[in-house]
């Protein structure tokens, strides 16, 4: 099943609707450029660079997804052909003089970095190849390079990924996928023997083929915003909705709030005409206002994931953040091991502005920017349509009006990102402690208290809801048995923490598991408890790539030759709940197993 690389659908909806630099305005002026002459420059009022990729000499073609072959639409068998090896290398594109086609394309965007306003970005080492539909889904992708050379957005770097950051990339956002957990995916790395990249040290560079339903994100409409560009955000904004959301009936209706069942919060009404302005609480909410809820929503399911499995992106800032709530941009980002919620994995956070406990926050924060940026037509109301407020914008008189409006629809939606994100991380954590309903108590009593006592005792967070899997009921009756049976959540060697005895430590853990067994014992009944555990083991991953692993990963591959662990450990992150594989029994319990004692909370640099 799946087509061939030639046979697939593709499209250019971005390059062909969008506005293209104006310095290269067609493929070929920009083709006909030497390639140096696309280096880093400032772009005004486009969303792209025409721009080819670079070629590769000697490349080597390291792994493919199976996952991402079928979700493409693309036959198993087209990554031995040499097109497909040339095309995630670089050296392939769909466009010739001749017969035209696509022609590849750099994005451009801004961002706020660390609460500071970063200016123009942009793709600075990624370019875009083509968008392709799965004639299976319909879904449509956008495929890209990254490290495939420089870009008008590169800025002072060289436009080139080091094999590190790229092995990292390739399997983390394929075990994201894999776990459920929205994400920019990877199709295949390759490596770029020929090419050296001084980073920390030189390094072998390597290109990682990339794709997503689209790439972009809250920098996008920060940069036109910056510049005062209203026509461009407009013209985005209107992209955003149409061609990337799908329309704009997609989009949600009002939903009231604190009054609305959690379920009506989940699933609002949809298919509201373009047009209609929704009154709520004597407040006007047009389509871009709509379309603002949309993406905050997305954000709000997503980052209640990430808390819910303890994955840290490291560095979101804004031009990393996704308007389609996908985890976006993988630099120094981590799972989880102990518990630990001022963890970040990025070593140059030291404010701890991206730790685990301040994602929410800052998803939030970056996602007021985008209600600014959105401001203007969120504010204007009914009057988003009119000639004077199109082409002119507001007014003296019209702008105090609009903007209190464009305020409380921000004001509002935050709540409404509050009550979607808490649905969403109650919804992922009952399931992960093997709940079928949800009660009030249970936050206090089981998701509080099991995180501050994993926090207390030092104790991995991703093993523990397996090992907890694994229990039945029966196993933990008594407090006896519950005691003993607490040190299957211990490290081997044993538990950390300050003030705790092997007594006290089993004594804590052992109390949160007579709460959970008779919360189990509710929702399940005792004779049911065997279906709870196979509920709970596809829920509780057996496998996350930890930092170490995928240290140990690129230490094989980089200076062993080692090219086979690519393929073992990817087939792991992609079967994330399996007892087994099937490769190697051995290394698939040690992957699985405990993380060193001092290969724990490993932290990595943005130099990539
Ligand atoms: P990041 O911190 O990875 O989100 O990168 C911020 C910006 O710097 C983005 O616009 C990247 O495209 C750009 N960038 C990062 N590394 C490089 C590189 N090696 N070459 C060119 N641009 C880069
Ligand atoms: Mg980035």
């Amino acid at each position: 099943m799946g087509s061939s690389l030639s046979e697939l659908p593709k499209s250019s909806v971005f390059t062909s609707k969008l506005p293209p630099d104006p310095a290269f305005e067609t493929p070929e002026s920009s083709h006909g450029a030497p390639r140096e002459t696309l280096g880093p420059r400032m772009v005004k009022g486009a969303l792209y660079t025409f721009v080819r990729p670079e070629s590769a000499e000697e490349a080597e073609l390291l792994d493919v997804s199976p996952k991402a072959m079928k979700d493409l639409g693309l036959s198993p068998e087209e990554e031995h052909t040499s097109q497909f090896k040339e095309l995630v290398s670089g050296n392939k594109i769909f466009w010739n003089e001749e017969s035209g086609g696509i022609y590849p394309w750099a994005q451009c965007y801004g961002g706020w970095q660390f609460g500071s306003w970063a200016g123009q970005l942009g793709d600075g080492r990624a370019i875009s190849l083509f968008e392709c539909t799965n004639s299976q889904t319909n879904v449509r992708f956008e495929l890209q390079l990254k490290g495939a050379g420089r870009t008008p957005y590169s800025r002072f770097a060289d436009g080139k990924a080091v094999l590190r950051s790229s092995i990292r990339e390739y399997i983390v956002s394929e075990a994201l996928s894999a776990l459920g957990i929205p994400t920019t995916r990877a199709l295949a790395i390759t490596l770029l023997p020929k090419s050296k990249v001084l980073r920390e040290r030189m390094e072998p560079g390597a290109i990682v083929a990339r794709f997503a339903e689209t790439w972009i994100r809250i920098g996008t409409f920060d940069l036109p915003r910056a510049r005062g560009d209203r026509e461009l955000l407009r013209k985005l904004a209107t992209f955003a909705a149409e061609d990337v959301f799908g329309g704009w009936g997609t989009l949600p209706g009002v939903v009231s709030l604190p009054q609305s069942q959690p379920s009506d919060v989940d699933n609002p009404t949809r298919g509201i005409p373009r047009d209609d302005v929704q009154k709520h609480q004597g407040v006007e909410e047009n389509r871009f206002a709509r379309l603002y809820r949309e993406i905050v929503r997305r954000n709000a399911k997503t980052v209640a994931a990430w808390q819910a499995y303890g994955f840290m992106n490291g560095v979101l800032n804004t031009d990393n953040t996704s308007i389609y709530g996908l985890s976006l941009d993988y630099g120094p980002f981590a799972f989880m091991d102990n518990f630990d919620p001022q963890y970040t994995p990025n070593h140059d956070d030291h404010l701890l502005r991206y730790s685990y406990k301040n994602q929410p926050t800052i998803i939030w924060w970056n996602l007021v920017r985008l209600g600014e940026s959105l401001g203007e037509l969120i504010g204007a109301g009914s009057r988003v349509d009119d000639e004077g407020f199109v082409k002119g914008g507001l007014t003296e008189e019209s702008a105090p009006e609009a903007i209190k409006l464009a305020e409380d629809i921000i004001e509002r939606t935050g709540d409404e990102f509050k009550t979607v994100f808490l649905n969403e991380y109650k919804r992922l954590m009952s399931g992960r402690l093997g709940l079928k309903s949800q009660k009030e108590s249970d936050f206090q009593e089981l998701f509080s208290e099991i995180l501050d006592t994993l926090e207390a005792l030092e104790l991995d967070f991703n093993h523990f809801f397996r090992r907890l899997s694994k229990l039945a009921v029966c196993d933990v009756e008594t407090e006896e048995k519950r005691k003993e049976v607490a040190s299957v959540f211990f490290h081997t060697e044993g538990f950390g923490g300050i003030g705790y005895t092997d007594d006290s430590a089993r004594a804590r853990i052992a109390k949160w598991l007579e709460s959970w067994r008779q919360r189990v014992l509710e929702d399940w009944g005792l004779e049911n408890d065997e279906n709870r555990r196979k509920s709970m083991m596809g829920i509780n991953p057996n496998f996350t790539p930890r930092g170490w692993i995928l240290d140990e990963v690129i230490e094989r591959v980089e200076r062993q030759g080692d090219r086979q662990i690519l393929g073992r450990v990817m087939q792991m992150a992609l079967n994330p709940f399996q007892e087994e594989w099937g490769i190697d029994k051995e290394e698939e319990e040690r992957l699985c197993g405990d993380v060193p004692r001092f290969k724990r909370a490993m932290m990595c640099s943005c130099s990539s």
